[in-house]
């Protein structure tokens, strides 16, 4: 790098900042940013003399906007140093053994969302206020109060600065994004951005319907005597803050590394996003000593994680046809490895997206995967585009049949009952584990069965015969056999898998339970009125059952001759308890199975679904509760631990 280059440099890192920290909506990755931003300081440490003031790397990088007012903290807010491998480490350690070799070290995750200090005076949250230049930030203390896991008091009276980063868990995350796309907004690009923004919002009412969580991790100015960082952290959390998912303090670096490893293994099961692991001398007095650079403590050190987002190129768009006949853009992408996995594929979400994100093929894209969910394109470079960028037509016709598409706006639909697409996915949803269950009949062996004509519908299946499979390429006797087995294993299955099974729009497993329930096999003939009038049961999904009885009775009755469902088994009355008639959310792991869990509350004649809302009576949480239990906090619904749902059971004997 010469002079012209690291002005340059500089330049493009502040740009990208501004996007990142103004306008929460990033113009490349972290992982781009963080290997020019390293550049740049190798360059700064041989040429002191060049270092531009401007330089990321003299200063805190949030740049604050001019929506709020403006509020110094009482002690400055800092940024952290990064290591990005076990070496990296190594060489931070022989540095700060190098300021006190009697030391020990204090391990948490890092949070990916946006730092926030709270200033707690006489026990009252007085101001919160953004990190912004590290000494004057934006104040927020309205929004912040929407904050569930945020006390408003503390027990603590001498003035405090807490400090911590403000997260969105990652199912609400999804949460969002997926009303958003209903609605026609644009998508969050990560939680990150999502959880900044919402911070930062005018109204507050927005950000309190965004379920953010408040994770601490130090304090500022502050009177407290604990000797170690460990210890205060531990009093911290008992004035009402949340505590990690993961802590630790260790010796040396093999066991940072150790717990760093666990960390990184365990993050996806984790409901926020990490970016790393923060590591910090446990000895206050040490960190006193050891002090600050322009930019960062030396008494700490942000090891980061493998990054889950990359840069790529979209080849192609390709279409999916789902079971209903709704058409799925799905983006094919240069093969990129994300944390040990080759992404090739990446959703697109629906062709709105699509315009609105203004997607060409040949686009450089950036594509995040986390967790078990498929990857998702978050961005478009279009500052990166070259000229031989193609706009995407939206399609007239299913890539399948070629029949005609409708286009509802957000959806386009294959209507064509007959789709090939659409009849193998609703075989290979009848086999399904939610539905009929069928040991051994995947989308693979449907495929294959379909393709070689012995089955048209799901009818079909049970004609096959040992004869007709052993016909076919790759069915020996046995596998031909256990699939036969199988299917003859289907029949006499609850009446509501049954219902389950015959891919009513709108209608899944709950649904199927509340319509077996109350009509058994006359939910066929079951009127518009009677449906609604079951718990969970709204005019579009009666509407849809009707119309699919309409079209689809002969099949039905055809099916059920052959499946003979029990008819479901009138449920004693439970008698009077807490949980009965009462709606009831599970979240977190608990002692037995959440299928068992919600089978003895059944049994008690509570009505178990999956998302909290106002109606929600209960929720009952197990360890690592996620965001339904702060949703159920901040709607003030009744939460109640395993050990007290028990309790309670037990109370009636
Ligand atoms: P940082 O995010 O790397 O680290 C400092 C911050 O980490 C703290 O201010 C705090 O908010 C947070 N943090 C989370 N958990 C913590 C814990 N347990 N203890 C202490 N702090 C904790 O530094 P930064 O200065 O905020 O931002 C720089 C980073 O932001 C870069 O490394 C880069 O990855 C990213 N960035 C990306 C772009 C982009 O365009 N993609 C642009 C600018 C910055």
């Amino acid at each position: 790098m010469n002079l012209e280059q690291y002005k340059k440099a500089v330049e493009l890192l502040n740009l990208y900042s501004y996007h990142y920290y103004v306008q929460d909506n990033p113009i490349t990755t972290d992982e781009v940013y963080d290997k020019l931003y390293h550049e740049v300081l190798e360059y700064e440490e041989n040429h002191e003399d060049d270092i531009l003031k401007e330089s990321p790397t003299q200063r805190v990088g949030d740049v604050i906007s001019d929506g709020f007012s403006k509020a110094s903290h009482l002690s400055r807010m800092w940024s952290l140093e990064d290591v990005f491998d076990a070496d990296g480490l190594q060489k931070w350690l022989t540095k700060t053994y190098k300021l006190d070799s009697n030391i020990s070290f204090y391990c948490e995750p890092k949070y990916d969302g946006a730092s926030l200090n709270l200033i707690y005076e006489n026990g009252e949250l007085t101001q919160a206020i953004t990190r912004g230049d590290g000494e004057v930030g934006e104040l927020i203390t309205q929004n912040v109060k929407t904050i569930r896991s945020i006390p408003l008091t503390i027990a603590h009276k001498d003035k405090i600065e807490i400090r911590g980063e403000v997260v969105i868990y990652k199912d609400e995350f999804e949460r969002i994004n997926e009303a958003r796309l209903k609605s026609g907004e644009a998508v969050f690009a990560n939680p990150r951005n999502a959880a900044a923004g919402s911070l930062r919002q005018l109204d507050s009412k927005i950000t309190a319907s965004r379920n953010l969580v408040f994770l601490p991790y130090g304090v500022g100015e502050n009177s407290l005597e604990h000797k170690l960082l460990s210890q205060r952290m531990e009093y911290i959390y008992s004035l009402g803050f949340k505590k990690p998912p993961l802590s630790a303090t260790c010796r040396d670096f093999d066991e940072i590394e150790a717990v760093y490893q666990e960390m990184n293994k365990k993050r996806e099961s984790y409901a926020m996003m990490l970016d790393g692991m923060v590591i910090k001398v446990n000895e206050i007095a040490a960190q006193i000593d050891m002090g600050y650079t322009v930019k960062n403590p030396r008494f700490s050190v942000a090891y980061k994680f493998p990054a889950v987002e990359k840069i790529t190129t979209l080849k192609e768009i390709i279409l999916q046809v789902g079971r209903s006949g709704v058409v799925t853009p799905v983006a094919i992408v240069k093969p990129t490895n994300i944390d040990g996995v080759v992404v090739e594929r990446a959703t697109l979400h629906n062709f709105d997206e699509i315009q609105r994100k203004d997607i060409r093929i040949n686009d450089k894209v950036i594509i995040l995967r986390s967790g078990d969910v498929i990857p998702k394109i978050i961005k478009v470079l279009t500052h990166e585009r070259k000229g031989n960028e193609v706009e995407y037509e939206r399609p007239k016709n299913c890539p399948v049949c070629g029949s005609e598409l409708l286009d509802e706006g957000v959806l386009l639909k294959c209507q064509n009952l007959k789709c090939e697409a659409r009849v193998i996915n609703s075989i290979i949803y009848f086999a399904s584990k939610p539905c009929l269950n069928i040991d051994g009949l995947g989308s693979k062996i449907v495929e294959a069965l379909f393709n070689a004509g012995v089955i048209q519908s799901v009818l079909d299946l049970f004609d096959l015969t040992l004869e007709k499979l052993l016909a076919l390429d790759g069915f020996k006797e046995k596998k031909s056999r256990n699939l036969l087995n199988s299917l003859q294993n289907a029949k006499g299955c609850d009446y509501w898998r049954f219902i389950n099974s015959l891919g009513i729009e709108h209608i899944g497993e709950v649904a199927s339970k509340t319509l077996s329930e109350r009509f058994g096999s006359g939910f066929i003939d079951a009127a518009k009125d009677e449906m609604v009038a079951c718990d969970g049961v709204g005019e579009e999904m009666a509407e849809s059952v009707l119309e699919f009885v309409r079209v689809n009775r002969e099949t039905i009755l055809k099916l059920q001759t052959i499946l003979k469902p029990l008819e479901p088994k009138k449920r004693e009355e439970a008698k009077e308890n807490p949980f009965k008639a009462k709606s009831v959310v599970l979240t977190g792991s608990m002692s037995q199975s959440r299928d068992e869990i919600k089978e003895m509350l059944e049994e008690l004649g509570a009505k178990v679904v999956s998302s909290v809302s106002k109606k929600t009576d209960f929720v009952i949480y197990g360890e690592d509760a996620g965001s339904k239990y702060d949703k159920a906090m901040s709607l003030g619904v009744a939460c109640l631990s395993e050990k007290e749902m028990r309790d309670k059971i037990e109370q009636v004997g």
